[in-house]
C-alpha cells in the first residue's frame, strides 16, 4: 500500500470530545470517523485491523468446533414477543417497522433468532451438541454512547450460541468457549482478566467476563494477587461477606416469605428457574422487604415479577406504565427508613438505578437516571473494595479497572422453554435445549487494544492486529538512489508475505515520522540518504523506540524475523 493513496485523514489537534486515549488516537490517526452518536465508519486502517481480529476469532471458534453462519440484523419482533424480551428489554432495543407496518427490531443480540433457527431442525439428542456463531453488526440504543468504539450504538460483535442436551453438556461447551476466549484475548495482544460476572447460586462459574485491564475502563474489578479469584464489583458484592445481613438463603426467605430455595422462589414468581441468576432484595430497618427483584436475564428490565410484600410490592410493566414510571424501572411504593441492601447476588450497576427515588416516600414517577440522581450514587451499593479479604484465601484484594471485551454465559433453558425449542432425549422424553451464549466485542476489542498499547506519540499496534506490520519510510521517495532502493525492498517485503505500507509522500521527515508513529505500525524501515550511501537502512521498533542499522539487502530478512 502506498501512503500517498491511503484514505487515512489524520488530525493535528486532539479532538475535543474524546476523553479516552483509544477514542482520541483512533480519530487522530485516521482510523475512524463519527457519523452520529455511537455510529462510526471504520476507515481502511481500522477495517484491516478489525478483519484481523475477526480472523483470530474465527480461527479459535472453528478450532473449538463452532460453526459460522450469518443471521440478519433485523429480527422479526414476533420472536422477541415469544421470548418476552420485546417488552422487557427497555429502550436499548431499537424498534423499527416496515412498509406493511410489521414490527422488527435491530438485533442487540441474537438468542431469539438462533433459537428460532434451530427449534424445528433439532429434534434428537443425536444432533447435539451444536455450536453456532456469527460476526455481525449489533444495534443497541445505548443511553450514553461514548468513548468512541467502546460504547457505540452500532458495533461489531461475534456472538455464539451452544445447544446441549443437559447441564453437563452445557458446562463442557461453556468451558471450551471460555478457553477459546482467553486465547482470543491473548492473540490480539490484550491483557485481560477473566472475572466472575455472576457467581450464580445455580452452580459457581456460570458467567465470566474478560476484562481488558485499563485505567480508563468503565468496570471496577477486584482480583487476588495470591489465588485466581477475580470478580467485577457487581458480582463481587455477592460473593464477599461485606454487606451486613442474612446469608443468601435467608434473604430469599425474607424476600419471599415461606420460600427458601431458588426453585421455590422462581415458582413463587412464576418465572422459569433458568431465568433466575441474580436476586436482589432490599429490606427496610425492620427487616421487611422493600423490594425484591429477580431479573429474568442479565438485563434487569426483563423482570416479570409481580408480587405484594406487606406494604411494598413489585410492579409489572403495566403498573409501571400506569404509574408513569419509566419502563423497566421498578420501585417500591414508598421508600422505608434506612433502606439496606442485602443482596446475595448482584445486578448490573446501571440497574441499581431502579432502587432510587428522587424524593423519599415518593414513587419513582418520571425519574430519569442522570437527571434526577447520579448513577454513581448507587456505586455505594456494590460493596467490594480493594484491600478487602479475598473470599478464597483471605489475602487482601487488589482493585483495578477494566473494559469488558467479551463474556461467556450459561443461559440454560430460558429461550428454549419460552420459544418451544425442544428435543427428544435418550429416553424418549421431550426436553428443552440447554443453551450457552458467548459474545466478543470485535470493535470494542480494537479500542481496548489501543487503550493498552499507546504512548505520547500515538498507537503501538500488537503485530497480530496491526493494519500493516511494517512501514517503509523512504525520506526521498522520488529521488535516486532512494527510489530504486525502496521499490526493490518493497517487492522483497511483499514477497516475504510481510504486510507493508510505504510512506511515499513528499513530506518532510518530521511529518513522516510523526504520522507513522501516530498510526502505530509495529516496525518502521527508514531509508535515509546517508545510510543508503553505506548500504544500510534503519529499522525502528515502534514500542521500544530502538533503532538498528541493517544492511539494505538483509532488511527484508531481518524484519521477517521480527513480525
Ligand atoms: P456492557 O456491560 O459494556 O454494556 P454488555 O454486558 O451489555 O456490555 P454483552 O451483552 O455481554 O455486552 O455483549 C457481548 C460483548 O459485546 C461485550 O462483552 C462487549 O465487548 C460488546 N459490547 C456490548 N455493548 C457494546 C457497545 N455498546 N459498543 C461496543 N461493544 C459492545
Ligand atoms: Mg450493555
Ligand atoms: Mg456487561
Ligand atoms: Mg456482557
Amino acid at each position: 500500500m502506498l501512503m500517498s493513496r491511503l484514505y487515512a485523514p489524520t488530525l493535528k489537534e486532539d479532538p475535543g470530545e474524546a476523553e479516552l486515549a483509544s477514542h482520541r488516537l483512533l480519530l487522530r490517526a485516521g482510523f475512524i470517523r463519527k457519523q452520529a452518536a455511537g455510529l462510526y465508519t471504520y476507515l481502511p486502517l481500522a477495517w484491516r485491523s478489525l478483519k484481523k481480529i475477526e480472523a483470530i476469532v474465527r480461527d479459535e471458534m472453528d478450532a473449538a468446533g463452532a460453526q459460522e453462519l450469518l443471521m440478519p440484523i433485523m429480527v422479526d419482533a414476533q420472536l422477541w414477543h415469544q421470548s418476552g424480551r420485546y417488552d422487557a428489554y427497555g429502550p436499548e432495543l431499537m424498534r423499527v417497522s416496515d412498509r406493511h407496518d410489521r414490527e422488527f427490531v435491530l438485533g442487540p443480540t441474537h438468542e431469539e433468532t438462533v433459537t428460532d433457527l434451530v427449534k424445528d431442525e433439532i429434534s434428537s439428542y443425536r444432533q447435539l451438541p451444536l455450536n453456532l456463531y456469527h460476526i455481525q453488526d449489533k444495534f443497541r440504543d445505548e443511553m450514553r454512547p461514548r468513548f468512541g468504539l467502546i460504547r457505540g450504538r452500532e458495533f461489531i460483535m461475534k456472538d455464539g450460541y451452544s445447544f446441549d442436551a443437559d447441564q453437563a453438556g452445557l458446562e463442557k461447551s461453556y468451558h471450551t468457549m471460555k478457553d477459546a476466549y482467553a486465547s482470543v484475548c491473548e492473540r490480539c495482544g490484550i491483557r485481560a482478566l477473566p472475572v466472575v460476572a455472576d457467581s450464580g447460586q445455580i452452580g459457581g462459574d456460570t458467567s465470566v467476563e474478560f476484562m481488558a485491564l485499563a485505567d480508563a475502563g468503565e468496570a471496577a474489578i477486584v482480583f487476588c494477587p495470591q489465588c485466581d479469584y477475580a470478580a467485577d464489583d457487581e458480582a463481587a458484592s455477592t460473593t464477599l461477606p461485606i454487606v451486613e445481613g442474612p446469608a443468601s438463603e435467608d434473604i430469599l426467605r425474607v424476600a419471599t416469605p415461606g420460600a427458601g430455595s431458588i426453585a421455590e422462589v422462581t415458582e413463587f414468581f412464576g418465572i422459569p428457574a433458568s431465568a433466575t441468576r441474580k436476586a436482589l432484595a432490599l429490606i427496610d430497618g425492620d427487616g421487611r422487604p422493600a423490594i425484591a427483584i429477580i431479573p429474568g436475564d442479565r438485563e434487569l428490565n426483563e423482570v416479570k415479577a409481580e408480587r405484594v410484600f406487606g406494604d411494598y410490592h413489585l410492579m409489572n410493566d403495566e403498573e409501571l406504565e400506569d404509574a408513569g414510571l419509566i419502563k423497566g424501572f421498578i420501585g417500591p411504593v414508598g421508600l422505608p427508613e434506612d433502606l439496606r441492601l442485602v443482596c446475595d447476588e448482584s445486578l448490573h450497576q446501571s440497574h441499581y438505578w431502579i432502587c432510587g427515588a428522587n424524593e423519599r416516600d415518593y414513587h419513582l414517577t418520571g425519574v430519569q437516571p442522570g437527571r434526577d440522581f447520579e448513577p454513581e450514587m448507587w456505586a455505594d451499593l456494590s460493596t467490594v473494595k480493594a484491600d478487602d479479604p479475598c473470599p478464597h484465601c483471605g489475602h487482601p484484594l487488589v482493585g483495578a479497572r477494566g473494559i469488558e471485551v467479551s463474556q461467556v454465559f450459561q443461559l440454560g433453558t430460558k429461550y428454549s422453554e419460552a420459544m418451544g425449542a425442544t428435543f427428544m432425549d435418550r429416553d424418549g422424553r421431550e426436553r428443552p435445549l440447554v443453551m450457552g451464549c458467548y459474545g466478543i466485542g470485535i470493535s470494542r476489542t480494537l479500542a481496548a487494544a489501543v487503550e493498552q498499547h499507546n504512548d505520547d506519540q500515538g498507537i503501538i499496534w500488537p503485530v497480530s492486529i496491526a493494519p500493516y506490520e511494517v512501514a517503509l519510510i523512504p525520506l526521498d521517495p522520488h529521488k535516486e538512489p532512494c527510489e530504486r532502493a525502496w521499490k526493490a525492498l518493497f517487492d522483497e517485503l511483499l514477497e516475504a508475505g510481510i504486510e507493508t505500507i510505504v510512506d511515499d509522500r513528499d513530506e518532510r521527515p518530521g511529518v513522516k515520522f510523526a504520522d507513522n508513529d501516530l498510526m502505530g505500525f509495529p516496525y518502521q524501515i527508514i531509508l535515509g540518504k546517508r545510510g543508503l550511501a553505506q548500504g544500510v537502512v534503519e529499522v525502528k521498533d515502534r514500542r521500544s523506540g530502538e533503532r538498528v542499522d541493517v544492511a539494505l539487502d538483509q532488511a527484508a530478512n531481518y524484519v521477517a524475523g521480527l513480525v
